[in-house]
């Protein structure tokens, strides 16, 4: 016989077995008493809290006839059928791996048949935010004009990454981290029941290693079990759940308390090998600090069981550094979290943070600041760099390799430009084959793209347009520096250039220049490209509205040049 996971012999089967997620549950089985079902629902939450669970749960209440209490009887023919997945009306579909338009373009042909042996056909679409932009729009069209006796259930682990199109046509519910004490108790549960034995320090420490997750608690259970021989020890638990990392933690805050950052370097590569990532790192941080913390407030505020540390650990971390110096460090985790949103080398902010941190305590006349300060200067001046970096980037561009960053420049911080590097190269290869008709069509096409971003994108691309075009280029101008280094930053220029693609129908490079900076851009452009230059061509400082425009005479080359390219409105702006 097989063995069959915990997970899966323990998969909720009632709203009432779901664990940790009690308004969510409520909300769901009133709307089922009261008759109130909604044709769209969105279940967001971190992964293992239960969504699909809810979700078949949810499809068997409304199908059941036998219901009670808003519960399904997990009895009749369609409970069962639903649970062992053999019923055809009740449509699982997982998104990472059906991420087409055709998948999506089947369900549009088929959700209008009527359910074929339940009351409601039911779509469950897992990690829906994997959809491609294309499957996105195939399912709103559906969402819009929903076909009775459908239900749909998307369940996404990212609901940022939904489009708002799609939000605002479904109820949402949002699933949360299930606590410790839940985890703890559901494992307590099904060992009694399996009449297992355990320790229950060994409990806590699988419980706090779940992070949130019911479903991660589970198999790791599992795992110990599988080591233990069907006995939950602590020792075995601490070593399938990779303790370690909080050992590494410990070393990790120690060190920056003490102020050795090239020891706490080393040590967060340690952690990161073990394939956690920045942001994640971050979030055991605070965490970790947070209960430094309450143990300093008093030991009894802190489970040290479920730390996976023991009370010698805190003892040594408490005295480790003030409760001050505790707030500063969260402080600068959570400023550092909210920068490495938009990154994508996040190992630099992580480097720039670990100095911060270690920088933290040393006093201003220690000499060692003075060199952790120009370490710190110089990090910062590799995030600067590598912002810069993706400023041109190709509509398809080959995944983002390691990039290791150059460690340890000695370069100055460039002058005071700014931090954004225009990549003027990028930008005269779109100017050279700019044409006015393709301007006018990618103007006429900009709200389209936009619309397929999503929200905070959006909002980074607000001041922003199409200033030139040419047949497989477009350059972009940006309202502000700052926006420009965020959208460097991240994979926006990327996003966009696909979203262009999408609704042109052709490739195009997106290049990227300061609004301020564009009139002279294009007037050098064309003075370098042979066009008269003009008596008083000097940038000018002064803004558009200093002065009203003087229209020059059509007669003037330069213009015509540039109004050719650019369209008219364009070139009122170079005149002083
Ligand atoms: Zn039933």
């Amino acid at each position: 016989m097989s063995y069959q996971a915990l997970y899966r012999v323990w998969r909720p089967q009632r709203f009432s077995e779901v664990v940790g997620q009690q308004l969510v549950v409520t909300t769901l089985k009133n709307a089922i008493i009261t008759n109130q079902i909604s044709h769209a629902y969105l279940f967001a939450g971190p992964r293992g809290t239960g969504k699909t669970s809810a979700a078949k749960i949810f499809a068997k209440a409304v199908n059941c006839h036998h219901k009670q209490d808003g519960e399904p009887c997990n009895q009749c023919a369609t409970c069962t059928a639903i649970t062992n997945g053999q019923l055809a009306d009740v449509i699982e579909i997982d998104a990472a791996s059906n991420n087409g338009v055709e998948q999506i373009r089947d369900i549009r042909d088929k959700v209008k048949y009527a359910p074929t042996e339940a009351d409601y056909k039911v779509y469950i679409i897992d990690e829906v935010h994997m959809l491609s932009t294309g499957a996105f729009n195939a399912l709103l069209k559906t969402l819009e004009e929903p076909p009775a006796n459908v239900i749909f259930i998307l369940a996404t682990t990212e609901p940022h990454k939904i489009p708002l199109t799609i939000i605002s046509r479904v109820q949402r519910f949002d699933f949360h981290r299930i606590s410790a004490q839940d985890a703890f108790n559901r494992m307590k549960e099904i060992l009694d029941s399996k009449q297992l034995e355990y320790e229950e320090k060994a409990l806590w420490v699988i419980a706090n290693a779940a992070e949130g997750g019911m479903r991660d608690a589970l198999s790791i259970l599992d795992q110990v079990l599988s080591f233990s021989k069907n006995r939950v020890e602590l020792a075995d638990a601490l070593l399938v759940t990779g303790s370690v990392t909080k050992q590494l933690l410990k070393e990790y805050f120690l060190q920056v308390a003490g102020g050795e950052s090239a020891a706490a370097l080393a040590t967060m590569g340690k952690v990161l090998a073990q394939g956690k990532d920045g942001q994640r790192f971050i979030e055991d941080l605070i965490a970790f600090i947070r209960d430094v913390l309450l143990y300093q407030e008093s030991p009894a505020l802190v489970t040290v069981a479920a730390t996976g540390l023991s009370e010698d650990d805190f003892a040594q971390l408490a005295q480790a550094a003030s409760a001050h110096r505790l707030y500063s460090m969260i402080d600068t985790l959570n400023e550092v979290q909210e920068e490495m949103r938009f990154t994508t080398h996040p190992d630099v902010y992580l480097e720039v943070l670990t100095v911060r941190l270690s920088q933290l305590k040393a006093s201003a006349a220690d000499p060692v600041v003075a060199k952790l300060q120009e370490e710190v200067a110089q990090l910062q001046q590799q995030v600067t760099q590598l912002q810069q970096r993706p400023a041109v980037v190709q509509p398809a561009p080959a995944p983002a390799g390691p990039n290791p960053a150059p460690r340890r420049t000695a370069a100055k911080p460039a002058g005071n430009h700014g931090s954004f590097r225009l990549n003027l190269k990028a930008v005269y290869q779109v100017l050279d084959h700019a044409t006015r008709a393709d301007l006018t069509k990618l103007q006429d096409l900009w709200g389209d793209a936009l619309s397929l971003l999503d929200n905070a994108q959006t909002s980074l691309l607000s001041l922003s347009k199409p200033v030139a075009a040419s047949p497989d280029g477009v350059v972009i101008s940006y309202g502000s520096g700052f926006l420009l280094e965020k959208a460097a930053g991240g994979n926006l220029t990327e996003s966009l250039a696909k979203a262009l693609e999408q609704v042109s129908g052709s490739a195009r490079t997106v290049a990227v220049v300061p609004t301020e900076r564009w009139p002279k851009i294009r007037q050098d452009f064309l003075t370098a490209r042979g066009y008269p230059k003009k008596e008083s061509s000097a940038p000018s400082p002064t803004p558009q509205s200093a002065a009203p425009a003087q229209p020059k005479p059509a007669a003037d080359p330069l213009v015509a040049a540039a109004e050719q390219l650019f369209g008219a409105d364009g070139v009122t702006v170079e005149d002083n």
